[in-house]
């Protein structure tokens, strides 16, 4: 770890400490705070590499959270503060909206209880064909490659040179899955569709036992989805097949937000909200823009890791929301959920 990763993290971490007093929440300016999670598991339980990331974190962690969000926050739908944001009202107590992304089974079997029971609502952003399963989400693909595979080591080309990645043990495993991310989330959709076949050769691996091997990868089901529908969830779309939207034409992006937006509508009867796959600025662009408007979709989310300020409602199609994945180390948590996180990239 290089030094201004360390003075980073232990500052993150005394921010995270001071940012459990309602001190630092007197820092948040009143503005509302959107929270994102992906999914969360039973227990603490991982098998190798799986999970290596805490996409999903543990449920014990989950209503914790809510615990301490429903202290600090008046939870909301996302449609309230939505409305918030136009308004520019300035509220007491700040509001907060959670959301899940991608539609992964265990919001219906492991985080909905915990919110029924809490009184909690939510909105969830569906990936309309990993739903229905004519598609795996890429970054759970690789993960389950090479944590499951039998080989020491996979030759995959990377620009047309043969690189060599090592995978015979857990670390060889996450270091190569972190290394092989960052590089397909920066090549074409069809490239990482490519390359994704290469791996999954390489490896030896098939796809089609995922969910079944681990449960945390696998998706809702329409019948799950239109059961929250009636109690207290709401659904968005999230695309059709999860791509990078800024690398598409406008036709395949017109498709891919528009064929999901008409899904969820048809199975849920409206689809109101909007989340990026990816969710960084250049994942979109103008022709992003002007489909969502195009469609009716006034709110649009991102995953900068902010709250939210006055100057969004100059921007509503691509607001802040602050990603709660790994968000078990606590810390982090009430740092990410305060403005300390903000604090400590201003002071670095
Ligand atoms: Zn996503």
């Amino acid at each position: 770890m290089n030094i201004p990763s360390i003075i980073k993290k232990s500052t993150t971490s005394i921010l995270g400490s001071f940012a459990c007093t309602s001190i630092s929440l007197a820092l948040s300016n009143g503005m509302p705070l959107v929270v994102m999670y992906h999914g969360v598991k039973c227990g603490t339980k991982q098998k190798g590499s799986e999970n290596y990331r805490w996409k999903h974190i543990p449920d014990s962690v989950f209503e914790e959270q809510i615990i301490w969000l429903k202290k600090h926050f008046e939870v909301v739908s996302l449609e309230e503060v939505e409305n918030s944001i136009s308004d520019k009202r300035d509220i007491k107590k700040p509001l907060c909206a959670i959301t899940f992304d991608d539609g992964f089974r265990n919001n219906y079997t492991n985080a909905f209880p915990i919110l029924k029971k809490y009184s909690v609502p939510a909105t969830i952003f569906l990936t309309t064909g990993f739903i229905e399963r004519n598609i795996h989400l890429w970054t759970d693909v690789l993960e389950y490659a090479l944590n499951t595979s039998l080989h020491n080591e996979i030759i995959i080309s990377i620009d047309g040179k043969e690189k060599s990645f090592h995978i015979s043990n857990t670390t060889e495993k996450i270091h190569s899955d972190s290394i092989l991310r960052n590089y397909m989330k920066k090549i074409s959709n069809d490239s990482r569709e490519e390359l994704l076949k290469e791996i999954l050769t390489a490896t030896s691996v098939s796809k089609d036992t995922m969910y079944e091997e681990f449960s945390d990868y696998a998706p809702l089901s329409w019948e799950e989805v239109i059961e929250m529908k009636n109690e207290n969830i709401t659904f968005g779309a999230h695309t059709v097949t999860h791509p990078i939207l800024s690398s598409l034409p406008k036709d395949i992006q017109e498709d891919e937000i528009i064929s999901s937006i008409k899904r969820i509508c048809d199975k849920v009867g409206d689809c109101k909200y909007f989340a990026y796959p990816n969710g960084q600025l250049h994942d979109i662009n103008n022709d992003t823009r002007e489909i969502l408007k195009e469609n009716n979709i006034k709110y649009a989310w991102s995953t900068i890791p902010e709250r939210i300020k006055k100057t969004n409602a100059d921007d509503l199609l691509f607001l802040p929301r602050v990603t709660l994945d790994a968000s078990q180390f606590n810390n982090r948590f009430y740092a990410l959920t305060s403005n300390a996180l903000q604090y400590t990239k201003n002071i670095l």
